[in-house]
C-alpha cells in the first residue's frame, strides 16, 4: 500500500528509484554471543586482530603505491596497534576473568586504552587515542562484516537511513538517485551537501522511514521534502512527467539567467553567488552563472579521508578553485571542524554540547599546527586570483585578532621562506552567532566584509539545534529574531563601508532572498542550482518594496506555517 512521508527539507529534486536500506554501524552489544566459551571468544578475537592488521597494512601499501607517504605510515601504525598487549591483555581479562561477551569486553578494552592515553601529557601521544577509536572499529568489521558500504550503492538506488554524516554524504557518488533519512535537519551539512552534489534529498523523515524493507519502490520529491513507498501508478506516471518537465524548466533557466548579473527590478545590483566544498564544484557554479564563490567550506577537503590534506594539497585545491573563478571573488572560510563536522583523526575533545564547544576556529586556537599549515596554502593560492579569507564562529573581537595574528604570521614565514604569497590577502569573518551579530559596529571596524552564516545564527538565536528537524521547522532561518539580527549587521556593514554576504541556506530561497536584499545585503551565496531561480525571482522586485517586504517580515510574530 502507497505510503507518504513528509520530512523537514533537504535538496531539490525528483528521484525515482529502489531502496537502499543503510545502517552504518552495528551498535555495540548488537552482536554479543551469550555463553560463548572464553577461549572459542579469544580465538575469534586473535583472528580478527590479523586481519584487521592484515587489511590495514594493505591499504598503507595502497596509500604509500599511490603517493600519500603520511597517511601510509598513519595505517602502519594502526596495524601495530590492533595487537597492542595493553589491548589484547584487557580483552582477555573481560573475558576469561571477568565472563564478559567479547563484544563487551572489546568496547570497554577500546575504551580504557582510549582514556589511558588521552590522559598522557604530550600532544602528539593524545591525538593518537582517536586512531585507537579506528583501531575498535577495525577488529569490529573484522570480527562481523564490513556491513553496508555507501561506495556499493547500486545505480538509480535511493538511500534510505537513520542519518547520514557529511562524510558518509561525501561517499555517495556514481549514480545514486536520491537519499532520505529519518532524523537530520534542512540546515545540518548532510542536507548541505546534497545540495552542493546536486543530489534530491529529505532529511527529517521520522522513524517510520527505519521501517521501509529494502527494495521498497519510492519516489522522493526533495523540493516538497516527501518521500513516497510503493507508489500507485498514477502517482508513478505523475512524477515521472513532472520530473521531466522540472530539469526541463530549470535548463532553461540556467541558460536564460546564466550571464545575467543579479540585480533587483530597478538595478540594484546584488551579487548572486554560489557556496562549494570542493574546487570542482566551481564549474558546477559558473555553469549556473555564480558572479563569485560566497563560501569555500575548506573542511570538506578533510572530511573522507584518513589524515589532513597537506599545505601543498591545499594550495592545489585552493588555486584551482580561483583559476575556475578566472578573477572573480572567492570567499574560503577557514577550517569549520566540530558541531555536526567531526573529522576521525583529528582528536576532539567529547562534549555534552559540540556546537557550543571546540569548533571551527576555536578548535583552530587547539590545533595552530593544522591553522598556520591552512593559512600558509591560502596566501599562497592568493597569489593566483581574488582570494578574500574567512574566519567561522567569531563571537569576539578577540577571536578575530588572534586570527589576523596567525594570519601575520603565515605571511612572515612564507616571506623568510622566500616563498611566493600574497601577505595582503583580505581577511573578514562570518556573522554567525549572535555576539558577533549584536556587537557588529565593533567587528566592523576590523574585518574586512561579513558574510552571515544563517544556519548557525539560527540555532543559536533560537536555541533550536539544526539538525533537529522538528525544532527547525518551529524555529525557521525566516524568524523575525534572524532577521533583526541580521538588519543589525547590515546596518553596521553599511555604516563602515565594508561588504555584507550571506551564505547560509536562507541566501538560496527565493522569497527569503528578497527579504534579505531589502535589508542591504550585497551579495547572496547558495547552492549552484538555486542561482537560476534566485536570480529570476530577484529581478521581480524593486529596492524599496524588497525593504517593504523585509520590514514587515520583522514584525511578524506570528507566522502562518506553525
Ligand atoms: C552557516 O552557519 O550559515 C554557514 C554558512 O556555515 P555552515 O553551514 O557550514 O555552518
Ligand atoms: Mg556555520
Amino acid at each position: 500500500m502507497s505510503l507518504q512521508l513528509k520530512g523537514a527539507g533537504g535538496a531539490p529534486g525528483i528521484a525515482i528509484g529502489r531502496a537502499f536500506c543503510f545502517q552504518a554501524e552495528p551498535a555495540p552489544g548488537m552482536h554479543a554471543q551469550i555463553g560463548e566459551r572464553p577461549d572459542a571468544a579469544m580465538e575469534r578475537f586473535t583472528a580478527a586482530q590479523a586481519a584487521a592488521a592484515a587489511r590495514l597494512n594493505a591499504l598503507a601499501e595502497q596509500q604509500r603505491a599511490d603517493g600519500f607517504e603520511q597517511e601510509a605510515g598513519i595505517f602502519e601504525f594502526q596495524a601495530l596497534l590492533v595487537e597492542d598487549p595493553a589491548l589484547t591483555g584487557e580483552v582477555a581479562r573481560l573475558v576469561r576473568e571477568e565472563g564478559q561477551p567479547l563484544d563487551a569486553a572489546l568496547s570497554a578494552a577500546v575504551a580504557l586504552v582510549r582514556a589511558s592515553i588521552a590522559g598522557i601529557d604530550d600532544a602528539y601521544l593524545r591525538e593518537r587515542a582517536a586512531d585507537v577509536d579506528a583501531v575498535g572499529k577495525e577488529i569490529r568489521k573484522a570480527l562481523y562484516g564490513a556491513g553496508p558500504s555507501l561506495a556499493a550503492v547500486p545505480a538509480g538506488a535511493i538511500v534510505v537511513a537513520p542519518d547520514l554524516t557529511p562524510a558518509e554524504t561525501a561517499e555517495l557518488r556514481g549514480g545514486v538517485a536520491g537519499f532520505a533519512t529519518a532524523y537530520g535537519g534542512a540546515t545540518g551539512h548532510t542536507a548541505i551537501l546534497a545540495r552542493a552534489m546536486g543530489i534530491p534529498a529529505v532529511v527529517g523523515l521520522g522513524a517510520d522511514a527505519l521501517a521501509i524493507a529494502d527494495g521498497t519502490e519510492l519516489i522522493l520529491d526533495g523540493s516538497e521534502s516527501l518521500l513516497i513507498a510503493e507508489p500507485t501508478p498514477e502517482q508513478r506516471a505523475a512524477y515521472a512527467q513532472r520530473a521531466s518537465a522540472e530539469s526541463t524548466l530549470s535548463q532553461q533557466r540556467r541558460l536564460a539567467f546564466r550571464d545575467q548579473a543579479g540585480r533587483l527590478a530597478d538595478g540594484h545590483a546584488v551579487g548572486v553567488w554560489a557556496n562549494i566544498g570542493r574546487p570542482d564544484e566551481a564549474r558546477a557554479a559558473l555553469d549556473n552563472g555564480a558572479e563569485g564563490v560566497g563560501l569555500f567550506r575548506s573542511e570538506f577537503l578533510f572530511l573522507d579521508r584518513t589524515a589532513a590534506p597537506s599545505e601543498d594539497e591545499q594550495f592545489a585545491a585552493y588555486r584551482a578553485a580561483l583559476e575556475i573563478m578566472a578573477g572573480r571573488p572567492v570567499v574560503i572560510r577557514t577550517l569549520d571542524i566540530g558541531g555536526d563536522k567531526p573529522v576521525p583523526y583529528i582528536d576532539m575533545p567529547r562534549e555534552a554540547n559540540p556546537f557550543l564547544g571546540v569548533r571551527g576556529l576555536r578548535l583552530c586556537m587547539r590545533r595552530p599546527d593544522l591553522f598556520a599549515t591552512q593559512l600558509r596554502a591560502l596566501l599562497r593560492a592568493a597569489a593566483h586570483g581574488d582570494l578574500w579569507i574567512m574566519l567561522p564562529m567569531v563571537a569576539t573581537l578577540d577571536d578575530l585578532r588572534w586570527g589576523r595574528a596567525q594570519l601575520h604570521a603565515a605571511a612572515d614565514a612564507l616571506a623568510a621562506e622566500g616563498v611566493a604569497h600574497r601577505a595582503d590577502a583580505c581577511l573578514g569573518i562570518m556573522i554567525e552567532t549572535p555576539a558577533a551579530a549584536v556587537t557588529a559596529d565593533l567587528l566592523a571596524r576590523e574585518a574586512a566584509f561579513f558574510s552571515i552564516g544563517s544556519n548557525d545564527l539560527t540555532q543559536y538565536a533560537m536555541a533550536a539545534d539544526r539538525g533537529q528537524a522538528d525544532l527547525a521547522t518551529r524555529y525557521p532561518h525566516d524568524s523575525p529574531a534572524v532577521l533583526r539580527l541580521i538588519a543589525q549587521a547590515a546596518e553596521a556593514a553599511k555604516r563602515a563601508g565594508i561588504p555584507l554576504g550571506v551564505c547560509g541556506e536562507l541566501a538560496g530561497v527565493p522569497e527569503a532572498a528578497v527579504l534579505l536584499a531589502g535589508l542591504g545585503v550585497n551579495e547572496l551565496s547558495m547552492a549552484p542550482a538555486a542561482i537560476p531561480i534566485v536570480k529570476e525571482r530577484l529581478r521581480q522586485v524593486s529596492f524599496e518594496q524588497a525593504g517593504e517586504m523585509a520590514r514587515e517580515a520583522m514584525q511578524l510574530l506570528i507566522r502562518s506555517n506553525v
